[in-house]
């Protein structure tokens, strides 16, 4: 077998999303790259990753078996089903990079500022708007990732628990839509999410249309003035969400109902 060099964050069991990581070792999640490296020193860490093996099966896919999933080191990705997943093109070109350059968040277009807001370009988003959570009435969200309700009291840990975090590596935002980053992930396919404007739309079609529609041009507008004016702009305009969308219109949007 020929040496391959991972990334370390990968070898240390680090699932790396765009701006959110989560270890599966210790099964905590963070915000900053910074704390992930202080977290790679902790003795409870190093002495579970000293613990771990390739599982024998899938030794040569670099392949871990965690809990109920397997982990594969040089995808960064969890799988229910590794006999699968070794043969997926990506799996095959991954392991074959035989040194990969170091992860890193720098030059990316997305950032979180250390108040927890999120810069996509220029287009600010709150911590629970990045993950996808949107108020359904005064005290109940919804997870776009996860599709589940959510108390609002809850959704800052909901936001930091393995499942969510899973789901939302696996829908990355558009950064190069244009050269412009847009605010709009891919939930599942053909089914997209402008968190901007909280509106889902199924087709690609319908995404390109409406990121050249007018409303969306003013709320990406809205979501570039600073704070204040942002919020007393939308307090004028009322909130993305129209007081008689109910949980229910957000099933049908999702095609649940
Ligand atoms: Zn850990
Ligand atoms: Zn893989
Ligand atoms: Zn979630
Ligand atoms: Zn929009």
């Amino acid at each position: 077998m020929t040496e391959v060099k991972f990334c370390s964050y990968f070898k240390n069991f680090i699932l790396c999303g765009e701006i959110d990581f989560h270890c599966m070792l210790c099964q905590e999640s963070f915000f900053y790259l910074d704390n992930v490296d202080k977290h790679l020193k902790w003795e409870k860490h190093r002495s579970l990753l000293k613990k771990q093996a390739y599982d024998e099966r899938y030794k040569r896919d670099f392949l871990y078996k965690i809990r109920d999933d397997f982990y594969c080191e040089a995808c960064n990705e969890l799988t229910t089903e590794p006999k699968k997943h070794r043969q997926c093109s990506s799996h095959v070109a991954a392991k074959s990079v035989s040194k990969r350059p170091k992860f890193e968040t720098m030059n990316y277009p997305i950032r979180r500022r250390s108040d927890g807001t999120v810069f996509i370009g220029d287009v600010r988003v709150t911590a629970l708007e990045w993950h996808g959570n949107y108020g359904i009435d005064t005290d109940q969200y919804i997870c776009f990732g996860c599709n589940e309700v959510i108390k609002k009291s809850d959704a800052q840990n909901h936001c930091k628990t393995k499942t969510h975090v899973d789901k939302m590596l696996a829908c990355n935002v558009m950064t190069d839509y244009e050269e412009k980053p847009e605010f709009i992930r891919l939930i599942r396919p053909n089914l997209y999410h402008c968190a901007v404007c909280d509106l889902i739309l199924p087709y690609w079609d319908n995404v390109r249309e409406h990121i050249s529609g007018l409303s969306h041009g003013a709320r990406r507008r809205v979501s570039i003035l600073p704070c204040n004016e942002a919020s007393i702009l939308r307090s004028m305009h009322g909130p993305t969400l129209d007081s008689n969308n109910s949980f229910k219109i957000h099933l049908k949007r999702l095609g649940l109902n």
